[in-house]
């Protein structure tokens, strides 16, 4: 797939910062929700079904609490959303309204992507709404959502929304157009990248902090965010979103922003949801001869690779798998932590013996193993 391909996609999902669509200690920015709007509204037109995911809750709040600063604690940040969001929502009804598009709110946590049931349940709403041609208006449910459920920043929020609707394309609209091989505001020989062919090392060195005083996230969450995307085979740009019609042009295969090249094989829903929809519940460390085997030969992990196990798991747990220290894929356990310390190091035939009964060869199977 390359960029003149975009003119093709008919699912998109537009995700949009805090910064971009607020003014600090205002609110709402009115002029770009009418911008953003009338844009989306555009390709709404042409039979192509948008969905948006919006920050600004919490950004809003603050404004209509007469916060200078983003509150500390948990209630206060939470109450602060809840207050956002309503007022965000309104913004979006009078500014999608002016173009007859009814919007609908969905509020999700990261329970709601990792527990499977509900993924289906949030899949299903979105759907539907598209179908009554409906424009879902997504945020993370600020309000309820505590570190410990929580998707945590709207990037990977926008990526898991477009594997729950089955996207052709994912544009993240921001206040910078695009990644840039340096910091464009300090190095002036810094470029932008046109096309990313695959998130290398190198790639993801490429991040400064950029992250604003009021957005959760910088160009870190964005590549998480395009990891996600590009490895199920969604297409995903980085772009300004003040830039004039830029969801249009970006779709008429313009050059704009940073273009994601998507993987082209892409990971079935299954290893899409072992890498990215679950926290992993512990570690375990291989050597560099298992590791090779996982990623050079597409080989089950075997105990006898395992050096270390870190965290308590029960059997069917995601884990992490990693060497000197950098994790190199995920997968599913065919046994408790407690188990795989006691074969750790083992060759198959002794496992029988170092359990007591006689279990399965694999520690994890390669069909539950996904390299990232
Ligand atoms: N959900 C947060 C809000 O609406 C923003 C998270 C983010 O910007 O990534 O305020």
């Amino acid at each position: 797939m390359s960029r003149v391909a975009l003119s093709r996609v008919r699912r998109v999902v537009v995700k949009v910062g805090s910064a971009l669509i607020t003014v600090p200690g205002q609110g709402p920015a009115g002029p770009v929700i009418a911008r953003l709007a009338a844009d989306m509204a555009a390709l709404v037109k042409d039979r192509r079904e948008m969905a948006l995911v919006s920050s600004g809750a919490i950004a809003t709040g603050m404004a209509r609490l007469g916060l200078s600063t983003r509150p500390r604690s948990i209630p206060d940040k939470q109450a602060a959303a809840a207050v956002g969001q309503s007022t965000l929502m309104w913004h979006y009804e009078q500014g999608f309204g002016k173009h007859g598009i009814q919007v609908g709110q969905v509020l999700l946590t990261g329970q709601d992507i990792s527990d499977r049931g509900r993924y289906l349940n949030a899949r299903n709403t979105l759907l539907a709404l598209l179908r009554f041609g409906v424009l879902p208006v997504v945020n993370e449910n600020d309000t309820v959502a505590v570190d410990e459920i929580k998707v945590g920043d709207n990037d990977n929020l926008a990526a898991h929304v477009a594997h729950l609707i089955d996207a052709d394309l994912l544009v993240l609209l921001t206040d910078v157009d695009g990644l840039y091989t340096g910091d464009p505001r300090r190095d002036p020989a810094a470029r932008r990248l046109e096309t990313v062919d695959a998130i290398t090392d190198d790639i993801l060195q490429l991040v400064f902090d950029d992250a604003s005083r009021v957005s959760v996230g910088g160009m870190s969450t964005k590549l998480q965010a395009a990891q996600k995307a590009t490895a199920s085979g969604i297409p995903m740009v980085i772009a300004r979103g003040s830039e004039p019609s830029v969801l249009q042009r970006i779709v008429s295969g313009e050059n704009l922003g940073t273009y994601f090249e998507p993987r082209a094989d892409p990971l079935t829903a299954r290893k899409l949801w072992i890498a990215f929809a679950v926290p992993p519940q512990g570690r375990l460390r291989v050597d560099a001869g298992a590791r090779k085997a996982l990623t050079e030969r597409g080989k089950s992990l075997l105990p006898s690779g395992l050096t270390d196990v870190e965290g308590e798991f029960r059997a069917g747990a995601v884990v992490s798998l990693a060497e000197g220290g950098q994790e190199f894929a995920r997968g599913l356990v065919n046994y408790d932590a407690q188990e795989i310390r006691r074969i750790r190091g083992a060759k198959t035939r002794e496992i029988e013996k170092a359990l007591g009964y006689k279990g399965f060869d694999e520690v994890i199977h390669r069909d539950n193993l996904v390299v990232l």
